[in-house]
């Protein structure tokens, strides 16, 4: 989850989780731990809302108020996943229940004919009237095993549909449990899962992968002069832009707070730069209203960085140079694209 962090990072917000626990007396189990670290991490922006409506209110966090919000933003996640295999699991057992009772009936079909057939070849030798009487019992017995195949089939049909349903209502909870509900974005878990999946990718195909960090800038001032509504409205409006200047596979995301992501496949850092430049310009230009009382309030820029993944490194590695990148285009100046090459010596250069 927190895979781009430097470990001093991690430890002060692992201490800061630890001691936030110990003050509220809040049990120090591996849920509640996970909560606080990710509050103080700040990798979940709905959590970290949430929790600080609560300290507002309270001034504290309760055992029991932690322990609902692991099952609220953790433990749901995990349970929509195991649905989901036990759903794939289940259609994939009736499809093939479907198959073998279709060949059956096939088969009892294809029986009954025959012996349909061998009914009338005896029928026009009297001298058969014994064994006529046998074979026209069995044909009568295959027609009904024929019949209650197909009404198997039938029911099997229709309880497929409904797995079918099923089906799209787990991948349905799944999408809401990695969405951003304030942008609509991919969430960090989704961001850390894909990330995975096109790292591995690229490896095997030898393609460019490209990574963009995005982050506002004085984005805590923004939010000081014109309230936390315009600040959400601002980081809709961002989401709207960065979903608009992606592609295919690409993906937008909200990384966490005011810092957005975009892995961009199949992609040079040059382009992938290019790409965050018309974000950055887009957004540039606009002039950002007080939809209430109509009031102009300006406009607001923001920095991005770009690498590139080298193959076989950690994801770790390639965030942390994005990072880098991000600070050196906020210390360059705020408002621009700086990649990871730029700064570098030429030989370590890796383009754009
Ligand atoms: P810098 O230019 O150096 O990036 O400074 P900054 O103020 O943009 O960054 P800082 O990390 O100091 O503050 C981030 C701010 O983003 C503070 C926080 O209130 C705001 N923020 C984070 N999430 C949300 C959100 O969901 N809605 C709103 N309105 N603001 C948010
Ligand atoms: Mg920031
Ligand atoms: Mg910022």
């Amino acid at each position: 989850m927190t895979t781009h962090r430097s470990i001093d990072d991690t430890v002060r917000i692992a201490q800061a989780a630890i001691e936030r626990m110990r003050a509220d007396q809040i049990p120090a189990t591996p849920e509640n731990f996970t909560v606080w670290y990710h509050y103080f991490g700040n990798s979940y922006p709905d959590l970290k809302r949430t929790i600080d409506i609560l300290l507002k209110a309270h001034h504290s966090v309760s055992a029991a108020a932690s322990a609902e919000l692991f099952d609220r933003y953790f433990a749901d996640v995990n349970e929509n996943e195991a649905v989901r295999d036990a759903v794939a699991r289940l259609e994939d057992v009736m499809k093939q229940m479907a198959a073998e009772l279709n060949t059956a009936g096939r088969g009892a079909a294809t029986f009954g004919d025959a012996l349909a057939d061998a009914t009338g070849a005896l029928g026009a030798d009297t001298r058969n009237a014994g064994v006529l009487n046998i074979v026209q019992g069995i044909v009568a017995a295959t027609r009904q095993m024929e019949a209650r195949s197909r009404e198997l089939e039938r029911r099997l049909d229709a309880a497929s549909s409904e797995v079918v349903q099923l089906k799209d209502e787990v991948e349905a909870m799944r999408i809401e449990a990695t969405t951003d509900s304030l942008t609509g974005l991919a969430n960090r878990k989704r961001f850390d899962a894909r990330l995975r999946e096109e790292a591995e990718d690229a490896k095997d195909t030898g393609e460019p992968l490209s990574l963009l960090m995005l982050d506002l800038d004085h984005f805590k001032r923004f939010n000081d002069n014109h309230g936390h509504l315009i600040g959400d409205h601002v980081l809709r409006l961002l989401g709207e832009v960065m979903q608009q200047a992606v592609k295919g596979r690409d993906m937008a995301a909200r990384f966490g707070g005011e810092e957005f992501a975009i892995i961009l496949p199949a992609t040079a850092v040059v382009h992938a730069k290019a790409v965050g430049n018309a974000i950055r310009e887009r957004i540039a230009r606009k002039t950002i209203v007080n939809r209430v009382t109509g009031v102009e309030l300006g406009s607001i820029t923001l920095f991005i960085g770009a690498a590139q993944f080298r193959p076989g490194e950690p994801l770790t590695e390639l965030i942390g140079r994005a990072d880098a990148a991000l600070y050196r285009a906020k210390n360059g100046g705020r408002n621009c694209v700086v990649s990871e090459a730029e700064g570098l010596e030429p030989q370590m250069a890796v383009g754009g």
